[in-house]
């Protein structure tokens, strides 16, 4: 059995994962994680189907609570946090006002960190409204080379290094919700940003064939390797190494773009090589 399951492990091919939820009298209810593999050539060359059957309903209710705490604890951290940042953006103005300039630079620092802890906040309930299948669009009808103008123009202005391109004029309509798809674009560029210090450049194309509209990040910074590419859509995934390493964030960004490109029909995916640079696409229906 040994012998016969290692050469499995080297030529399987996994056919499918699939939950099942079932409820019995005695037990209750419960969650299968069924997984079945397709074994070729061991035996006398016949083909073999391996069925492995694994009870994760106490490890469904762990992610359940999880995800329970991480959406109350982020929704009800965001009320004081807000208030706070209008105290200080305030208390900046005075300062400015009694020209202590040294005092509005600590308070503008201390700004500059709500922000960033609001904006975890933000992706933190994001994720969890993801997760639980309740993240809703607003959609409406609007120009997407618009849309692509406004972001470039503001992301522009979170870094003095990077010169952004836009390439392409494709006047198209997009029926979207606008907020969501910028919160794609901007998370997009954001990395690009964040994980290409020594460039300069980022290129961001905007493509139009029939019916749909491409949209691709592009940046000449560490690159990420091929067997990492595989996970960077999935919750809380970051790539662990030397060079990644040295930058923060959750491993949410990506995870919630994937997950509204989809809720729009879409499509995303990357191609990158390692110390070369990274390109993000985005495919969108335009109807
Ligand atoms: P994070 O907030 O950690 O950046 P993301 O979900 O946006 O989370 O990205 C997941 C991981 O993918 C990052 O931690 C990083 O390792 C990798 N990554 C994302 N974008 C890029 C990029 N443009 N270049 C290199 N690595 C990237």
């Amino acid at each position: 059995m040994h012998v016969l399951l290692e050469d499995v492990l080297a030529q399987n091919h996994i056919l499918q994962d699939f939950e099942v939820d079932y409820h019995t009298p005695s037990m209750g209810a419960k969650t299968l994680l069924l997984n079945a593999r397709c074994i070729a050539g061991t035996r006398n060359s016949e083909p073999l189907i391996l069925l492995a059957c694994e009870d994760i309903t106490e490890h469904k209710e762990v992610e359940r609570q999880k995800d329970l705490f991480l959406g109350i604890a982020s929704h009800e951290l965001k009320t004081p946090v807000t208030s706070i940042k209008l105290y200080t953006q305030m208390l900046q103005k005075r300062f400015l006002k009694a020209a202590d300039a040294a005092s509005a630079t600590v308070v503008a620092k201390m700004d500059a960190q709500l922000s960033h802890l609001t904006s975890l906040m933000t992706e933190l309930l994001d994720a969890t409204k993801l997760q639980a299948g309740v993240l809703s669009l607003q959609i409406t009808s609007f120009d997407v080379n618009d849309l692509v103008q406004d972001i470039v123009e503001e992301m522009q202005h979170t870094t003095d290094r990077h010169q952004i391109q836009i390439e392409g004029d494709v006047h198209e309509l997009l029926s979207a919700d606008r907020e969501r798809m910028s919160q794609v674009l901007m998370n997009l560029l954001s990395n690009a940003i964040k994980y290409s210090p020594e460039a300069e450049t980022i290129l961001v194309r905007l493509t139009a064939n029939t019916g749909t509209i491409t949209l691709s990040i592009q940046d000449f910074g560490i690159g990420i390797t091929a067997d990492q590419q595989a996970h960077l859509f999935e919750r809380f995934f970051r790539v662990r190494d030397a060079a990644h390493e040295t930058f923060p964030g959750l491993g949410l960004g990506l995870y919630i773009s994937a997950g509204i490109v989809k809720q729009h029909g879409g499509r995303i995916w990357v191609e990158s090589q390692e110390g070369a640079g990274t390109t993000f696409f985005v495919s969108l229906p335009l109807k």
